[in-house]
């Protein structure tokens, strides 16, 4: 059984280089036991206003300095959270719930980003064009947008900073971080980290705070010039209605309803396998984990057995153990939710294949917020389960007589995220991929992310990219400078 780390951060709002305390405070608790762990202050509308002006005044300043400086900064971070992989993962496993190495690849998926952007950095170029004068040229210049506002979800509560933090720092922008409220102790406890890698004061302020209370006064902060979130497609609408009375940029990585279609000469193995690693990661509370599983019917059962062995083996309960497969929910809200998405469906005529209730055999784990790893056939595109994102460890199966048809329901929905195609004729797979209205497709792949491509959605799972060369572009403004020609 791993530990709680001692912390080595305060539990208070990182302003201007210094840890403040608010007069709110929430407390935080481990999913898995209902244990607190931390009692967190949390930023009103005053504290963020200070925040916002700190990285205002630090922005001038960060704004002209060297790419090259920034890039060094970035991947010295990087460094340094491969050096404290340890003590990262299980600070992030008692506050998140995930298991300890899916929590150990979430800091290095963290550190990948801090890489890739100190490397991308120096990279952004301006270009001259010429100009109808001969006596004059165009120089375009791509300059830093400003005081980036970054809002993040708790599912994964460093990535989602890291992927913001390290695009807005690359290109010049100072950031005011907001991470979720209900998992701010692995923000807070980059504060340090970032000092020692020599970001200076001010350009980094992390706020924890409740969101709907801190969402209007960031957006609307005259000093923010681009809002990021991450977070659900509600969130999502709100905040660009609040970022419109000020015309912020905007970026939103949002909801999604990720088809996963099994095409008839799938590897069936290699399908079963790859989808109970998917829907158990993070147990299945990820906007691009499959949340229908299409399957020709006449392979339903073959497929139905092979999930259903290996979803009835996996052990559910806390990340900080050894061989643990899913860890819990965040909360006993989101239990509720997942129940009801479940019992709507069987009372529908799906049918209950497998239900997992591993996490029982343990005392101390009953007031975790746990749901059995489930696996559910018959499932209908009409019911809730298929038209909501589940955000829970439920594999739904839906048959399908061909695949023209898959695509055209795997579609028919307002989302548009991430899609998965399995099969073993990769010219199918890849003719099935281009027609699926979605950022990112995975074929015969389960998690294609990484820093290097650009990860965004279509419809309502958003706009935007993060990660690849397009992320820092978000952070960035071309301007024009009309001038004479340098003569000698
Ligand atoms: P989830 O439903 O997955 O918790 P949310 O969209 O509620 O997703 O949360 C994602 C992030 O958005 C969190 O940091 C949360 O505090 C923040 N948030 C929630 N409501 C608002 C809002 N009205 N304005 C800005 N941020 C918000």
């Amino acid at each position: 059984m791993k530990s709680l780390p001692d912390f080595w951060f305060e539990p208070h709002l990182w302003v201007n280089g210094e840890w403040v305390r608010a007069v709110e405070s929430l407390d935080i608790r481990n999913p898995a036991t209902g244990n607190v762990i931390a009692r967190v202050s949390m930023a009103d509308p005053i504290l963020l206003d200070r925040a916002v002006h700190g990285a205002a005044r630090a922005q001038k300043e960060w704004g002209e300095s060297s790419p090259f400086e920034r890039g060094e900064i970035l991947k010295r971070v990087a460094s340094l959270l491969s050096a404290r992989k340890d003590p990262f993962a299980r600070l992030l496993t008692s506050e998140q719930g995930k298991p300890y190495p899916q929590s150990v690849a979430e800091v290095e998926y963290a550190a990948s980003f801090f890489q890739w952007f100190g490397e991308e950095a120096r990279r952004v170029h301006g270009r001259i064009t010429p100009h109808p004068d001969r006596k004059r040229e165009y120089l375009i210049e791509q300059r830093p947008i400003g005081v980036a506002g970054l809002i993040t979800p708790w599912n994964f509560p460093l990535a989602q900073g890291a992927k913001k933090i390290a695009a807005s720092l690359a290109a010049g922008c100072a950031a005011v971080w907001k991470p979720a409220e209900l998992t701010p102790l692995i923000a807070l406890a980059m504060a340090p980290l970032l000092q020692e890698a020599g970001l200076p004061r001010g350009v980094l302020q992390i706020v924890p705070g409740i969101g709907s209370q801190l969402g209007k006064p960031l957006a609307e902060h005259p000093d923010i010039r681009i809002l990021s979130l991450t977070g659900s497609t509600r969130t999502g609408a709100t905040l660009l209605s609040y970022a419109a009375t000020g015309i912020k940029r905007v970026t939103l990585e949002l909801g999604g309803n990720a088809p996963f279609i099994v095409l008839p000469d799938a590897d069936l193995d290699l399908t079963a396998e790859q989808l109970v690693k998917l829907k158990l990661f993070v147990s299945g509370q990820v906007c691009v984990t499959a949340n229908r599983v299409f399957v020709h019917r006449e392979q339903e059962k073959e497929l139905l057995d092979r999930l259903a062995t290996r979803m009835a083996s996996v052990r559910a309960g806390d990340g900080l153990e050894d061989g643990i497969d899913a860890g819990p929910l965040i909360h006993h809200k989101a239990c509720q939710g997942v129940g009801e998405l479940v019992a709507d469906a069987l009372a529908q005529g799906a049918k209950l294949s497998v239900e997992n209730r591993s996490f029982e055999t343990r005392s101390e784990w009953t007031r975790g917020s746990f749901f059995p790893p489930t696996v559910l056939s018959g499932v209908s595109d009409s019911m809730r389960i298929a038209r909501e994102e589940i955000f829970g460890p439920v594999i739904p199966i839906l048959t399908y007589t061909d695949p023209q048809e898959a695509i055209l329901r795997a579609n028919a929905t307002p989302y548009g995220l991430a899609a998965y195609v399995y099969g073993s004729n990769i010219s199918m797979c890849r003719e099935v991929a281009r027609q699926l209205e979605v950022g990112i497709v995975g074929v015969n792949e389960w998690r294609p992310l990484r820093a290097e491509i650009p990860f965004g959605g279509v419809k309502q799972s958003g706009f935007g990219a993060e990660g690849g060369l397009e992320g820092i572009q978000e952070f960035l403004n071309p301007q024009v400078i009309s001038i004479p020609r340098f003569e000698l």
